[in-house]
């Protein structure tokens, strides 16, 4: 048994024929950048989200920066975001001039807590930037009542959670204005970098698309400083023939993970909290494992992959000393980072693979949690 985190080939496999299909297509059509892919893309994904306007852009960190760029943040702003996500939910505010703050994590979920955020609230704080963290939707209700409250905006980062939903609404569609990321190895992915941003804003939306090639809506004519960030005629035509599948996808994770959180249930795991039924789309299963880097080592030993998202959280980090954290200032994001542990999870992961990895985990606790 060959146990992969992560198998993209087994998922190419299932929709093969297609996608050769639609590359001929595209490759002979001669239309590489800004095409009728990219046009048909943003809007059956604005359809399937349920949003008025979707921006296909160069990867999900530019979306994130063009959001907070069009949105007029910049030096002497602050926005609060998670700690515990991937670097690009805070490197975004950095780069454009504003300075992150970090409010703590529920222990539970791993999204970012409320109450933290309504402390780290100043005069200077202008956005929120909730992170679906692994693909469940954070507590949007709440984040939305603190964000009208004290006049701030909402980025979403749903770079992880693309087809999550609160309450028959989608991830990336309660904000001011959400992010995602069609990286490979994401819910959706493409075959190398891809990102969108969706509004129901029609001026943001406006501003967004100036921005994302260079500043400018009649050629050579530019109106504001801009990018280049658009996303390619080839992995828009991959994203359409992908879109289609997406929601089977988010399914066979879900049915996967709670294969999972079933076979573990006598282990001194924690296992991943679901809000309710769809909330979640499992772009992790990670579990909380008390001496994880051993449980690590011994999994590894049996062959089988496992991942640390993320090993250091983002207010510890090296490039950030400026910010003037210490280490005990975020507690439930540092000790999430010490226990996290994701296992193998992909859509098409046989269910024999789920088996043989939950019961070596349960055979370690067993066997007293030592190598
Ligand atoms: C992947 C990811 C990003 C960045 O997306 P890229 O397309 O890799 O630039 C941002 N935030 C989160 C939470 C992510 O998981």
């Amino acid at each position: 048994m060959q146990i992969q985190f992560l198998d993209l080939k087994a998922q190419y496999e299932t929709i093969k024929e297609e996608i050769k299909e639609v590359l001929t297509e595209t490759i002979e059509s001669g239309q590489y950048i800004m095409g009728p892919n990219v046009k048909a893309f943003e809007k059956e994904i604005a359809s399937y989200l349920g949003v008025k306007h979707a921006i296909a852009v160069a990867n999900g960190t530019d979306a994130l920066v063009l959001a907070l760029d069009a949105l007029g943040i910049g030096p002497g702003d602050e926005v609060i975001t998670s700690p515990y996500t991937f670097f690009a939910s805070a490197e975004c505010i950095s780069r454009v001039g504003a300075k992150p703050v970090f409010a703590d994590i529920d222990p539970n979920t791993f999204n970012i807590n409320n109450e933290d955020i309504e402390r780290k609230i100043t005069k200077r704080t202008k956005a929120i930037i909730p992170v679906h963290i692994f693909g469940q939707a954070a507590d949007m209700d709440k984040i939305i009542a603190l964000a009208e409250e004290y006049g701030l905006h909402v980025i979403e980062d749903a770079c992880q959670a693309i087809g999550a939903e609160l309450n028959g609404r989608k991830a990336g569609t309660i904000g001011k204005v959400a992010c995602f990321s069609f990286f490979p190895t994401k819910n959706l992915g493409c075959y190398g970098d891809g990102g969108l941003m969706v509004t129901n804003d029609d001026e943001l939306a406006d501003k967004i698309r100036l921005l994302r090639v260079h500043g400018s809506s009649k050629k050579y004519f530019h109106e504001v400083i801009g990018y280049n960030s658009r996303l390619d005629e080839v992995q828009a035509a991959v994203l359409r023939v992908k879109l289609k599948y997406i929601d089977a996808w988010n399914e066979s994770r879900r049915q996967k993970a709670k294969l999972y959180s079933e076979l573990l249930k006598d282990a001194p795991v924690q296992t991943p909290a679901m809000k309710d039924e769809k909330s979640h789309v499992y772009h992790l299963y990670t579990i909380l494992a008390p001496n994880r880097e051993e449980l690590r080592k011994y999994l590894e030993q049996k062959a089988i992959p496992t991942g640390v998202y993320y090993p250091l959280p983002l207010h510890l980090q090296e490039v950030y000393k400026n910010l003037g954290y210490s280490k005990g200032d975020l507690p439930v994001a540092e000790e999430t980072c010490e226990k996290n542990l994701s296992l193998p999870l992909y859509p098409e992961l046989p269910e024999e693979h789920i088996k043989y990895v939950a019961d070596a985990v349960v055979e370690f606790y067993k066997r007293g949690g030592v190598l």
